[in-house]
């Protein structure tokens, strides 16, 4: 007997584009057999973590029998403190991947519009169309957010506004000025979401130039922010991310939170990690020379990119597929861009010094063969 389950499920969770990510490492040990494989397809930290956070979760790893702390309460009240907020205005999720989703399972359903930008994380579509929102996407700027555009798409029916500063996947930002001006004019009834991801990368880069969305959420009470121990702290794998926001807009999230989505040994691990900025320092630093490697690269090649405040490069190739499927074969993955209707493009994480010389040195390979 063969049950039609698609026809069984949900709507919108038919209509979902899903998500693809990265090729994990040990996928392509198996498919190809190769031994030195450098995975810069996921903006993961090259430097791995803190090592006092890795102490810290072994630790918690003696006691996992206890459900964790539902409140997470040492955790949020450590960030609390660094972000100088009240704890009563921090809510974590499971990655901030979680977080953007139930801010859409609060405050969106059909018939509402939530409006995002073009070459926008993937994820805010996902978000909009699983709870049957109707998703608005405002074309970009040379691959940038144009926020006057984005402003002028709210209707009576927009509920919630995600941007990311910087994007992902094309590494781009707006500026304080920028930033006034749009938050200034959103009306108070539409829900401003703003993903900093890579903001530790953006701040050194730009300093004063890069907006202190937070100072203003004092000012627009329907501002959030997101934040995560996914890009710089190194701790993709222990799934840790955060809103900030009023603590009635946090009230009503918590609602739709399950109740134990921060394991033990993340918030043992995130709570030390927060603590040793020193690794965030060194990490920004190495990802600063690693950019400079690849740019330097891909300029003398004539090979366009866009300039990136993350810690990735998306760059344009005339044969991206081709190469994308070369380079595999040579122990480097790195992320195509085709869902995001930029199938020119590839995607490169910024890695290790000798992890960037083997894609530089890959790259090398395939272009003495003519592809370009
Ligand atoms: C990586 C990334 C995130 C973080 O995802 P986590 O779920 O916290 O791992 C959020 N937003 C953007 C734009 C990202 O690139």
């Amino acid at each position: 007997m063969t049950i039609d389950f698609k026809s069984l499920s949900n709507a919108y969770v038919q209509g979902v584009n899903p998500y693809v990510p990265g090729k994990p490492i040990s996928e392509l040990k198996r498919e190809m057999g190769l031994t030195r494989i450098s995975k810069l397809a996921s903006n993961e930290n090259p430097l791995g973590c803190s090592p006092l956070a890795v102490e810290a979760m072994q630790q918690a790893a003696l006691d996992i029998a206890r459900y964790p702390d539902g409140s997470s309460y040492e955790l949020r009240d450590a960030l609390a403190a660094f972000w100088k907020v009240n704890a009563n205005q921090i809510l974590l999720g499971n990655g901030s991947n979680e977080v953007l989703e139930l801010i859409a399972r609060t405050f969106a359903g059909p018939g509402d519009e939530i409006v995002f930008s073009q070459y926008a994380f993937a994820v805010y579509a996902i978000s909009a169309q699983l709870v049957g929102a109707t998703a608005v996407q405002v074309p970009a700027k040379d691959f940038a957010h144009d926020l006057d555009a984005m402003l002028t798409a709210i209707t009576d029916k927009t509920k919630i506004i995600y941007i990311a500063n910087p994007n992902n996947p094309t590494g781009t930002v707006f500026n304080q000025v920028t930033w006034q001006k749009f938050i200034s004019q959103v009306p108070s009834n539409v829900l401003v979401v703003v993903d900093e991801a890579y903001i530790e990368y953006a701040q050194a880069k730009m300093g004063e130039q890069y907006p202190d969305v937070m100072a203003d959420l004092k000012t627009y009470p329907n501002l959030m922010i997101t934040r995560t121990f996914s890009k710089a702290y190194g701790l993709a794998g222990l799934r840790v991310g955060a809103m900030i926001a009023q603590s009635e807009v946090i009230d009503l999230v918590q609602r739709v939170r399950e109740p134990f989505n921060i394991n033990a040994m993340a918030q043992a691990g995130a709570l030390v990690a927060l603590q040793d900025q020193a690794f965030i320092e060194q990490s920004v630093s190495v990802n600063a020379t690693g950019m400079q490697q690849i740019a330097d690269f891909l300029d003398e090649n004539e090979i366009e990119f866009i300039e990136s405040y993350g810690n990735f490069i998306t760059a344009k190739f005339e044969q991206a597929a081709e190469i994308n499927q070369a380079l595999l074969q040579l122990g480097v993955i790195v992320r195509p861009q085709g869902g995001y209707g930029m199938a020119d493009y590839l995607r490169i994480s910024i890695g290790s010094e000798s992890e960037n010389a083997h894609f530089i040195e890959a790259m090398e390979v395939l272009m003495a063969k003519g592809m370009r």
